[in-house]
C-alpha cells in the first residue's frame, strides 16, 4: 500500500459527449479522492488526433463544471504536472520511446496494416492469440534508421516480456495476465501522410504508452477504471515493467449493464450527461444514482434523508471506500433514476428548486407569466406540483393548468356527465361564485365542507368531483394549494371551459 498522498485522475479521450459511464468513473475518483484528502486531476487523452475534436474537450469540461465535480488539477486549472493535455506532451512521449528504442526494448515496425490485418484474422480463424509475429523485431534499429531517413514510415513496438503478470486488483482480486496474452504492441503509430513526427523519426504515440507516462510522470498513486480497460492494462503493467517504475494501485470497476442487461446504450439508459441535464435530471441526483451502480455503501450508514440510497456529496465521500466497489455489473435502471430524481425535486429547498425550475418553464412559453405574476405565484406553483415530477422538465407540463384552459381527462369527464354528481357541480358554482378574487387554503376548506353540506356528498363523490371540474383531472395537487393560485377570475374561467367539453 502506497503511503504518498492520494493522487487519482480522470482521463477522457475527447471523442464525444460526457457519458454516463464516465461520469461514473469520474465521481469513483472524486469521491476517493476527497475521501483521502488527496488529489483528482483531470487528464485530457487527445492524441488519437482523428477522433479528438477540441469542441468535445470543451463540451467536457462545461459537463463535468455542471455536475460539480471539480478537479484539482485540469488543462484549465493547470497544477505541478503541466501540460494536462497529452498532445501538448509529445515531446515527453518521444523522449520515452527513444530510450526503449535505444535499450532495444522497442522496435521499427514497418509490416503494412492489410498484412497485420490479414495475419490477425488468420490467428483467430486457427484459434490463436491475435499476437504480432515479430515479423520486424530482429531488423537492427541502425538498419530502421536508415529506411526511415529514406522516407519509409513505421510504428515502434515494445518487445513484450514473456512472463505472467499478477496485478492486484482492489475490485477484482488477483488478475492473472499469462505470458502469451500481450504480443509486442505499438507504442507509436506509423505517422499518416499528415501527422508530424514527435522527435526525430518518431509517430504519434498511442494510448497504452502515454497513459503510463502521464500516470508515472503525475504521480498517479490509484488508477480507478472501468474493467473494460483490463485488456490495456496488460500492456500497461509491461511498460511499468520496461521502465521499473513503481506502479499505482488499481481499481478496476465491473461494467454498467442496461437496463436490459446488455450492453450499455442509447437504447438501454446510456445517455450523455447534457441530455439528461437538459431533460431537468438534477446533477445530485445524477451523482447519487450513479454511485450506486457499481458500490455499496454497506448497510450501517444513517443518510440524513432518512432513505438508504438516497446522499448527500458530503455523506457519499464519508461512507466511500474501494471495499464498496462490487465485482458484478451494474444494471442502468432508468426508472430508479426517474424516481430519485423526483425525491430530489421533493426535498431540495423550495427556493433552490423553483430557481432550476425557471429555465424549463421559460422554454415552455411561460415567461410573459412569470413576470406578471410575480415570483411567490411561481414559487407558488413549483409548491403545488414537484410532488407529481420525476424531472424538472415534467413541471410546465404538470402547471398546465395555472397557464391556460385545461384539457379534461376522460376518468374527468365520466365523473362528471355521472348524474348523481350533478348536485355537486351545481353547489360547487355557487360556492365559488360568492368567493372573493383573493381566495386563501381556508375558504377552499370551508368551501368543500359548504358543498358536501348542501348536497350530503361525501368522499370521493364529493372531493374528486369538485377536483374534476376545477382541474379537468381526478389527481393531482391538493385543491386548497391549487386554487388560491388560480384566484377567482382563472378558476372561473377554468371551470367554463372543462363545463363546454363536457358538453361538447
Ligand atoms: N482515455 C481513456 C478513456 O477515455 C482513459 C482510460 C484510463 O482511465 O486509463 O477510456
Amino acid at each position: 500500500m502506497t503511503l504518498k498522498p492520494v493522487r487519482v485522475r480522470f482521463a477522457p479521450s475527447p471523442t464525444g459527449y460526457l457519458h454516463v459511464g464516465g461520469a461514473r468513473a469520474m465521481l469513483f475518483n472524486y469521491l476517493y479522492a476527497k475521501k483521502q484528502g488527496g488529489k483528482l486531476i483531470l487528464r485530457i487523452e487527445d492524441t488519437d488526433q482523428e477522433r479528438s475534436k477540441p469542441e468535445y474537450e470543451t463540451m467536457l469540461i462545461a459537463d463535468v463544471d455542471s455536475l460539480g465535480m471539480k478537479p484539482d488539477e485540469s488543462p484549465q486549472i493547470g497544477g505541478p504536472f503541466p501540460p494536462y493535455r497529452q498532445s501538448e506532451r509529445l515531446a515527453i512521449y518521444g523522449k520515452y520511446a527513444k530510450e526503449l528504442l535505444d535499450r532495444d526494448m522497442a522496435y521499427y515496425c514497418f509490416c503494412p496494416d492489410e498484412i497485420l490485418t490479414q495475419k490477425r484474422e488468420l490467428a483467430m480463424k486457427l484459434g490463436r492469440p491475435p499476437v504480432y509475429d515479430g515479423t520486424c523485431s530482429k531488423i537492427p534499429v541502425s538498419e530502421s534508421k536508415g529506411r526511415w531517413a529514406k522516407g519509409e514510415r513505421a510504428g515502434i513496438r515494445f518487445r513484450a516480456f514473456s512472463k505472467e503478470y499478477l496485478l492486484k486488483d482492489q475490485v477484482k482480486g488477483d488478475v492473472r495476465f499469462p505470458p502469451d496474452v500481450v504480443g509486442d504492441f505499438f507504442i507509436t503509430r506509423t505517422p499518416r501522410p499528415n501527422e508530424k513526427e514527435i522527435a526525430d523519426g518518431i509517430g504519434m504515440p498511442v494510448y497504452n504508452f502515454c497513459c503510463v507516462i502521464d500516470d508515472h510522470e503525475m504521480g498517479m498513486t490509484h488508477v480507478i477504471r472501468g474493467d473494460d480497460h483490463l485488456s490495456n492494462t496488460a500492456r500497461q503493467l509491461q511498460i511499468y515493467d520496461a521502465f521499473k517504475w513503481e506502479l499505482p494501485v488499481f481499481a478496476h470497476t465491473a461494467m454498467v449493464l442496461g437496463s436490459d442487461r446488455q450492453k450499455l446504450s442509447k437504447r438501454n439508459g446510456d445517455s450523455s450527461v447534457m441530455e439528461y441535464l437538459g431533460n431537468g435530471y438534477l446533477p445530485e441526483a445524477l451523482l447519487n444514482f450513479l454511485a450506486l451502480l457499481g458500490w455499496n455503501p454497506g448497510s450501517d450508514i444513517k443518510p440524513s434523508s432518512g432513505h438508504p440510497e438516497i446522499f448527500t456529496m458530503e455523506e457519499m465521500i464519508s461512507y466511500f471506500g474501494m471495499d464498496g466497489l462490487h465485482k458484478a455489473p451494474a444494471v442502468f435502471d432508468v426508472q430508479k433514476l426517474l424516481w430519485m430524481n423526483g425525491q430530489y425535486i421533493r426535498s431540495m429547498p423550495l427556493a433552490e428548486i423553483a430557481k432550476r425550475a425557471r429555465p424549463f418553464f421559460e422554454k415552455a412559453g411561460w415567461s410573459e407569466l412569470m413576470q406578471t405574476k410575480g415570483d411567490a405565484w411561481f414559487t407558488g406553483i413549483v409548491e403545488t406540483i414537484r410532488g407529481e415530477c420525476g424531472t424538472l422538465g415534467d413541471l410546465p407540463a404538470a402547471a398546465a393548468l395555472f397557464k391556460g384552459a385545461p384539457s379534461i381527462e376522460e376518468a374527468a369527464k365520466s365523473m362528471l356527465v355521472d348524474p348523481v354528481n350533478l348536485a355537486v357541480c351545481a353547489a360547487l358554482e355557487t360556492e365559488v361564485a360568492a368567493f372573493p378574487e383573493v381566495i386563501s387554503a381556508e375558504q377552499v376548506d370551508l368551501m368543500q365542507k359548504a358543498v358536501g353540506t348542501k348536497t350530503g356528498a361525501k368522499g370521493k363523490g364529493l372531493f374528486m368531483t369538485i377536483r374534476a371540474a376545477v382541474t379537468g383531472k381526478t389527481h393531482g395537487p391538493e385543491l386548497k394549494k391549487v386554487i388560491p393560485l388560480l384566484g377567482k377570475k382563472a378558476l372561473l374561467e377554468r371551470m367554463a371551459a372543462i363545463k363546454s367539453q363536457i358538453n361538447a
